[in-house]
């Protein structure tokens, strides 16, 4: 047997202190899952956690100690930053206990949950899908994965983004609506979960535009730091 056309690669990410990597299955995001960042969008912040999916093949892997970079996307005039803390799936299962959901977690990154605002907004407007915000190519740089045994404290981890050295997002982890065990339980209801997922947990407020040449750098502390420019 073979493939009448070339099976795609498997996208992956590379482990700190490791030479294998992180086989990337599914990337899930999470909506406003910081309550200012919510209210800088119009909402309350009270409203259930609510999913979207980006292509695996989204990933821009940022290499351990390189900066990375992404090209300026078609079709948009507003392209915004989200620094996010991503949570790799290391063990899979459904309808997954926020108390045991510790036990699911490979380990954590830093991503970017990149944006198109201008076309997410209209999408917004009509009632129809956000794939064309959110889900287009190169449209979530992440950087390696720390196992979380080696990862301290997440809850209480600083998370911050700076634009060409200008500090723009900063919150801590205990600051999610929703915690890691909560969107965990809610997604793990809704899809089974699979060795090799991303959840991206959501952005602090502060999020705005960058052109091309801007450079972003964003952290979670205690998990690691990623560098990417807009080209
Ligand atoms: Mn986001």
């Amino acid at each position: 047997m073979s493939y009448v056309v070339p099976p795609s690669p498997t996208v992956s990410l590379p482990i700190v202190g490791s030479p294998n990597r992180f086989p990337v299955h599914r990337i899930y995001c999470v909506g406003r899952n910081y309550a200012e960042h919510a209210q800088e969008m119009g909402y309350t912040g009270r409203e259930a956690p609510f999913f979207f999916l980006k292509p695996t093949d989204a990933i821009v892997s940022i290499e351990q100690g390189h900066p990375g970079t992404m090209p300026y996307p078609p079709l948009t005039k507003n392209l915004h930053y989200e620094v996010e803390l991503v949570v790799a799936i290391g063990e899979g299962g459904s309808n997954i206990a926020a108390d045991d959901a510790h036990k699911h977690i490979y380990g954590y990154a830093v991503g970017f949950d990149m944006t198109r605002r201008d076309l997410q907004t209209d999408m917004k407007k009509q009632g129809r899908p956000w794939c064309i915000g959110k889900s287009f190519d190169h449209s979530a740089p992440t950087g390696p994965i720390l196992p979380a045994d080696q990862a301290g404290d997440v809850v209480s981890a600083a998370i911050r983004l700076s634009v060409n050295g200008q500090e723009r997002q900063t919150s801590t982890i205990s600051q999610l609506i929703w915690n890691i065990g909560e969107v965990i339980e809610h997604i793990s209801a809704a899809w089974t979960l699979q060795p090799g997922d991303l959840i991206f947990t959501g952005t602090p407020s502060g999020v705005g535009p960058v052109v091309p040449g801007d450079v972003m750098v964003g952290s979670v502390e205690g998990i690691g730091s990623i560098t990417v420019s807009v080209v």
